[in-house]
């Protein structure tokens, strides 16, 4: 923290002011007191005495502070120390186990060798699929932002190292990209390629590395690489243009990396290009199929849907609301809410999850939700939290907040093991390891590597981002998205300096207390966000109970805010047995069970000895006792809130029965039994063992 803070404040200031006239962004400034000595690449007017962009440090996840279309601005990583509590022992084991271990897995599977074998330094052949590269940038885009928390000065040093090692193949013409350099040149770019081979995938990932190396650094060796890429390689050769080629984004990703290029060093052209993309270029011809697989090649504003490849899906969108967010563009506004409305009602998990099929990795039919097929990558409910953080910044509605909350503490979450250093690339809502049989050549569910390695860095590159995802600033205040201990060190955005701290034991527990410091008394606004989950939630400021508290929105707390104001939340922390829509086929009869942000699920070692998950049952309804006692158990699973229950077991198991019976006569007695549930991110770090989210019940 306080890294020219001064300066950055008169910086945020000039931005401020400036934020109106949309045409200084054209204007590639830095300004003059940046303290970081610039390498060579981006062209900067240091004579600009224009408002400029804001430094390195000052830049959230996604820099939204001048994006003409973003109510909300992110605040950097640095700005938010999370303290002791649910996320600070996920935040710990992800920089002390997950991205060392990661690096030594990169390096052991030969990803670095594919840079020095291009520049003659390794005689070892191309290891791992096309876009391996890719699997490099994702882990220093990990770094990068890890490295705002935290000044490891190792880690910096060999990241420092592999970066110079990247840049170091960079042909003249800005190329770089280990699968098509020397022996593959010819199969660069055709058709072909484009939609299978993920060059435009991979240099979206280097430029998203790259930045996140820079917030954290100001380090812009990468980011230069990077956008001589684009500048040298893709924006001269690629585009519109009758002497240019058509680009097909055969794994969208290129287009939100375009965006946070523009948001970086403010060259326009990289939104326009993001623009070419989104809509398509309609000289390449593609198959139908394939247009539904990439979720590109035709104009994104004609998708009505979501279908196809669930990652791809997932980063067109986050691509698409980065463009309305600098363009306005009304068309994209209203395909993305289109498209919101197809995911919250007919194609999300109740973890967060999406992408029902392992086939094609992609959506299914409208309510296709299948529990133990489930493909649910991680990498996709990454997408959705990405896509719901922004459709977060243009909008200001607390209903995106909660897709965000609801895939990372569940389907996200449930990506990395607890030790750090297993990860899940499927995460089922249903498992039978009698009836597993592998995943991707393992035997095992959770893997510490996987050939696509995708989902390992993409949970550590989220997990070190988490501090940006807590606040936001607008014009009129400051935006409270997630509950942790913490403390955030800021400033709104009329430059008043503003600290809050966070006590609570959120998740387990519902009570929050904020305590608001703005370095004089100030009036502006807090919005505190109410999950939809939270109905009944109270809220008071200094002892006052507020009124019209709306579970699913923002509170806005409007008043002359002096240091030590107190926010009291309460949100009530009930189990809540959560029923699908009865066109989810597979969840008709069942519940699964939500306390706060968690979904519960029941594995099959915490349970009586001999009782099958698929033959036990919950008990609902008035006469059932049904209740679920709660107790916070630090002794298991490195602290979790456990579910126990009264509930119920057949008395024959249904192996046992005919596979058909008149359904008058099938016999369904069960026994009492104590049933015990876990929070669903931490299964599966035990032994292989069954698990259910969605359960039976039985009305009493
Ligand atoms: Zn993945």
């Amino acid at each position: 923290m306080g890294i020219g803070k001064e300066l950055s404040r008169r910086r945020f200031l000039s931005n401020v002011a400036g934020s109106a006239a949309a045409s200084m962004l054209a204007r590639p400034a830095f300004s003059l007191s940046s303290p970081h000595p610039f390498s060579s690449g981006i062209t900067f007017d240091v004579a600009s005495t224009e408002p400029s962009i804001l430094a390195w440090q000052n830049q959230g996840v996604i820099n939204t502070s001048n994006s003409p279309y973003a109510k909300l601005h992110s605040v950097p990583v640095r700005a938010v120390t999370i303290a002791d509590g649910f996320w600070s022992k996920r935040r710990k084991i992800n920089a002390e186990r997950s991205i060392p271990t990661m690096h030594d897995e990169l390096e052991a599977h030969g990803r670095m060798d594919n840079f020095r074998r291009v520049v003659g330094k390794s005689s070892e052949p191309q290891k791992g699929p096309y876009f391996s590269d890719s699997d490099i940038y994702k882990w220093i885009d990990a770094v990068g932002w890890s490295l705002q928390s935290d000044a490891n000065s190792e880690l910096r040093r060999t990241t420092d190292g592999w970066i110079r090692e990247v840049v170091a193949i960079q042909e003249p013409s800005g190329y770089l990209n280990t699968y098509y350099q020397n022996d593959r040149v010819s199969l660069r770019m055709s058709q072909h390629d484009q939609e299978v081979g993920h060059e435009m995938y991979c240099l979206g990932h280097m430029i998203q590395g790259a930045i996140a190396y820079y917030r954290a650094t100001g380090d812009t060796k990468l980011l230069d690489a990077g956008q001589r890429m684009v500048d040298g390689f893709v924006l001269p050769n690629y585009g519109p243009g009758p002497n240019q080629k058509p680009i097909i984004s055969g794994h969208p990703e290129i287009e939100m990396a375009l965006i946070e290029l523009y948001r970086t060093t403010g060259k326009r052209q990289y939104v326009e290009l993001a623009g070419y993309i989104l809509h398509g270029d309609e000289r390449a011809k593609i198959e139908p199929e394939r247009i539904v697989y990439m979720y590109c090649g035709i104009p994104f504003t004609t998708r009505t849907k979501l279908e196809g490849h669930a990652v791809r899906a997932m980063y067109a969108c986050c691509g698409a609301t980065d463009y309305y967010l600098e363009t306005g563009d009304e068309a994209y506004w209203k395909t993305l809410n289109t498209l919101w409305e197809d995911l919250v009602k007919r194609q999300m998990y109740v973890t967060g999850g999406v992408g029902a099929r392992s086939q094609g990795e992609s959506f299914g039919t409208p309510y296709e939700l299948p529990n133990a097929q489930a493909y649910g990558e991680s990498c996709a409910a990454i997408g959705n939290m990405m896509w719901n953080w922004r459709m977060l910044a243009a909008s200001g509605e607390a209903k995106f907040t909660d897709v965000v909350e609801r895939a990372l503490y569940n389907g996200i979450n449930s990506g990395m093991s607890l030790d750090g250093t297993t990860y899940c690339y499927r995460n089922p809502l249903a498992f039978d390891p009698s009836h597993f049989d592998g995943f991707r050549g393992s035997p095992n569910i959770r893997n510490p590597w996987y050939d696509v390695t995708c989902c390992p860095p993409n949970i550590e590159r989220t997990f070190s981002s988490l501090p940006s995802y807590f606040y936001s600033t607008s014009k009129d205040g400051l935006y409270v998205h997630l509950y942790d201990n913490s403390s955030l060190d800021w400033h709104l955005e009329d430059g008043t300096g503003i600290k809050v701290e966070q006590k609570t034991r959120y998740p387990w527990e519902g009570a929050v207390e904020l305590t608001v410091n703005p370095e004089q008394s100030k009036e502006f606004t807090f919005y505190v966000r109410i999950p939809a989950w939270a109905e009944g939630a109270s809220v008071a400021v200094d002892g006052k109970p507020q009124p019209s508290v709306k579970a699913g929105e923002y509170l806005a707390l409007r008043r002359t805010w002096k240091p030590g104001d107190r926010v009291r939340l309460n949100f009530p922390m009930n189990t809540v047995p959560v029923a699908a829509n009865p066109r989810v086929a597979e969840d008709r009869g069942k519940v699964a069970l939500r306390r706060g942000p968690m979904i519960y699920c029941m594995e099959g070692l915490d349970q009586a000895q001999g009782v099958a998950l698929a033959d036990t049952s919950i008990v609902l309804g008035p006469r059932s006792g049904g209740e679920f006692h709660n107790q916070y158990r630090a002794d298991m699973l490195d602290g979790i809130m456990v579910l126990d229950h009264r509930g119920g077991a057949y008395e024959v198991s249904s192996a046992e029965e005919a596979l058909y019976a008149p359904a008058a006569l099938s016999p369904r007695k069960t026994r009492p039994v104590d049933l015990t549930f876990i929070p669903y991110y931490v299964w599966a770090n035990r032994q292989p063992s069954a698990m259910e989210v969605w359960v039976p019940y039985l009305t009493a």
